[in-house]
């Protein structure tokens, strides 16, 4: 048996006028053919599985081209095209193949291509012919359209938000993939479009109750998989939306009264799912009023995950205004000013501009007299198993407020984000975070109190504030009433 394996994974905001060029998927990560490293990573979870089937099973594995960036405006053509039709040559190279498998983080979009994984797919049904069978892992924050549903076999998503099964789902994913080519099973796939634009943290109910009533359908009557499709509600594509996929063993009648039932279950939590916001300032009283600590605020609108620049200066300067005292911010994207930190080296005192660069909405830079704490050469984070590079970083400290300043885009997700930067985050009073979600996880081991702080980043909460131009109406929350209906 020959399996082929590649990833290639974008989550784009298409609000954002910043495209994102062939370089950002070098700058964040690539592999050529065979060089994955052993460990699973985010937008790679099947290839230790895969791996290690290809070892137990004895199938031959032909390893493709694994490429991701940090989310980002939409991709350009040229760099889509050019990631594409080196992965698609190949699979053309290694024909014939049993069977294709992939990561593909699932809302890519490019200039001239409003669903690049359905664009793709479809390429490599072509090359692989009917009998072949697809298999793909995709995030919850894709476009679940019906091009990509009809052109692959096996499709999982990711259940949890922050994304810590990636591994597990991507194992899911490859056993689902080997029964179909073994004729043990014959997929067959209901998608209910919920008409729903959302987030939807699993950490906390109602999602919680959700993910679980899923997890326990699957593996009984002829259920193969449930997803969740969550949606990307900053990528403005045609289909754009919460969906539900259920995958049965050729039990489609059952699977599509699932995939409603569970889609209607979504629907009705729609307004619960998302945790409350505060101000700025009302997360900073909170934080204040509350004993103990740390009190971990996720500033949201300005999380990199979503594609933002992370270097909105709003929390930085609210903090130094109320001469707010132990208090941690990070990451704030600026390689000029680490570049500028390692210059003057650790220990250093001297006047310093960080932050508000990269739009408006990044708001003005912070000037203050700092004292640099720790410079670390090609830093990472931490992320369910997973290591998350984020380039020379560097600590600094003005006035009882840190902060930690990155070189490579990203958003904060493990507590070493600050404890590798000379920061222990548990004798913090306060720790901001820029991110949605992810961050979740890994601060939740150390918070007295998580909160969530509306800013005024390039993300907001209320989605009807985005000029949507592709999206099909009627969509929730930007239409009130909605026709949520089976689609496959
Ligand atoms: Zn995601």
């Amino acid at each position: 048996m020959r399996l082929f394996y590649a990833a290639l994974a974008l989550e784009a905001n298409t609000f954002l006028p910043v495209p994102t060029s062939y370089q950002a998927f070098l700058d964040k990560l690539y592999y050529p053919p065979g060089r994955h490293p052993e460990e699973a990573g985010h937008q790679t979870g099947a290839i230790a599985a895969a791996r290690a089937t290809a070892k137990r099973s004895g199938f031959e594995l032909i390893e493709g081209s694994c490429y991701a960036a940090q989310p980002g405006g939409a991709a350009s053509r040229a760099a889509y095209e050019r990631m594409r039709d080196e992965i698609l040559g190949q699979l053309k190279a290694a024909l014939p193949v049993d069977g294709a498998v992939f990561n593909l983080h699932g809302a890519m979009v490019a200039d001239g291509y409003d669903d690049c994984e359905g664009d793709f797919l479809e390429r490599v049904r072509a090359l692989v012919g009917p009998k072949a069978v697809i298999g793909v892992e995709l995030d919850p924050h894709c476009h679940l359209t019906i091009k990509r549903c009809n052109a692959a076999d096996v499709i999982v998503l990711f259940k949890e938000y922050p994304h810590t099964d990636f591994a597990e789902r991507g194992e899911e994913m490859i056993d689902l993939t080997l029964r179909t080519i073994r004729h043990q099973i014959k997929p067959v796939k209901s998608v209910f479009d919920c008409r729903v634009i959302q987030s939807f943290p699993t950490s906390i109910q109602p999602m919680r109750g959700l993910v679980d009533k899923i997890m326990a359908l699957e593996g009984k009557n002829r259920v193969l998989s449930v997803s969740i499709a969550h949606c990307f509600y900053y990528g403005d594509a045609p289909e754009c939306g919460a969906r539900i996929l259920v995958l049965t063993d050729d039990a489609k009648p059952h699977g599509d009264k699932l995939a409603e039932e569970i889609g209607r279950e979504l629907i009705a939590l729609r307004e619960q799912a998302a945790p409350p916001e505060y101000s700025v300032d009302g997360a900073l009283d909170f934080a204040l009023a509350h004993p103990g600590g740390p009190i971990v605020i996720a500033d949201t609108t300005d999380n990199a995950g979503g594609g933002a620049p992370s270097d909105n200066t709003t929390v930085v300067h609210r903090l130094l205004a109320r001469g707010i005292k132990s208090a941690a911010v990070a990451p704030i994207w600026d390689p000029i000013a680490v570049r500028m930190a390692f210059d003057a080296g650790e220990g250093a005192k001297l006047p310093f501009r960080f932050g508000g660069k990269i739009a408006k909405s990044s708001g003005p830079p912070v000037d203050a007299d700092v004292e640099v704490i720790r410079c670390v050469p090609n830093a990472f984070q931490s992320f369910s198993g997973a290591t998350v590079g984020i380039g020379d970083a560097a600590s600094i400290r003005m006035n009882g407020v840190e902060a930690v300043l990155i070189s490579t885009r990203a958003q904060g997700m493990g507590t070493d984000l600050f404890s590798n930067l000379g920061i222990d985050p548990k004798q913090r009073k306060i720790l901001v975070v820029k991110s949605n979600q992810h961050f979740y996880a890994s601060f939740s081991q150390i918070a007295a109190q998580i909160i969530y702080a509306e800013g005024d980043g390039p993300l907001p909460r209320d989605y009807k504030r985005l000029p949507w131009r592709k999206v099909q109406r009627p969509i929730w929350p930007l239409d009130t009433v909605t026709e949520p209906r089976l689609i496959i």
